[in-house]
């Protein structure tokens, strides 16, 4: 998405760590036009793919998911991570590691809101190393639901989690793919 692309090479932070900060339109700033131009593309990706529901984990998924989901006239879930209080078993659970805090956290959906009847897009503003994602397809395999794809608004090719799920034969869907970004120059190529 050419668009977005050229908002990270504008905007885009690299850090060291790698580490893409795009605060002021994904991540603590929200333009919401280009969110719902986002959210018009995933439609348009995955709009015959059955989709029943959008899933994705908070914070920064949300925006992006609701943004889609608008096109796609279906609700989000969103995993909200877990205060060991909520742990029962209303709940689909998975552990997941965070690549930007490098800590584990437990991600929660309430079995009322996923079922077996469920044809998931997951969505998801960051792909780096997939625990995320995968975190979410754990938990929609115990759901019993069914998965259209996974729709990701900025992925890392250069982490390798995309291509490893794509090997499994998932549909991953990036609408930015970064194949190599430095911090110490600032550069970022983009795979086209
Ligand atoms: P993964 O689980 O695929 O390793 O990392 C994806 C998750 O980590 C995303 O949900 C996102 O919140 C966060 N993340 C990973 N890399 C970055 C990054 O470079 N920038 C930002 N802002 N978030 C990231």
């Amino acid at each position: 998405m050419q668009l977005l692309k050229q908002r990270i090479r504008e905007e885009g932070v690299v850090k060291k760590g790698n580490v893409l900060k795009v605060d002021s339109f994904l991540n603590h700033r929200i333009d919401t036009q280009l969110l719902d131009a986002i959210g018009e593309e995933f439609y348009r990706l995955f709009a015959d793919a059955g989709v029943t529901k959008i899933v994705t984990i908070e914070a920064s998924g949300i925006g992006v998911a609701v943004m889609a989901a608008r096109y796609f006239g279906v609700p989000v879930v969103f995993a909200k991570k877990a205060k060991t209080a909520q742990l029962d078993d209303e709940f689909y659970s998975a552990r997941i590691h965070s690549f930007t805090h490098n800590n584990d956290y437990t991600a929660i959906i309430s079995r009322k809101y996923l079922s077996a009847e469920d044809t998931v897009l997951v969505i998801d503003d960051f792909l780096a190393n997939g625990e995320a994602t995968r975190g979410l397809l754990t938990i929609l395999d115990d759901a019993g639901a069914k998965l259209a794809g996974v729709g990701i608004v900025i992925e890392k090719g250069f982490q390798g989690g995309g291509d490893k799920l794509r090997a499994e034969g998932i549909r991953v869907e990036s609408l930015a793919l970064i194949d190599s970004m430095d911090w110490e120059t600032g550069e970022i190529v983009f795979r086209e």
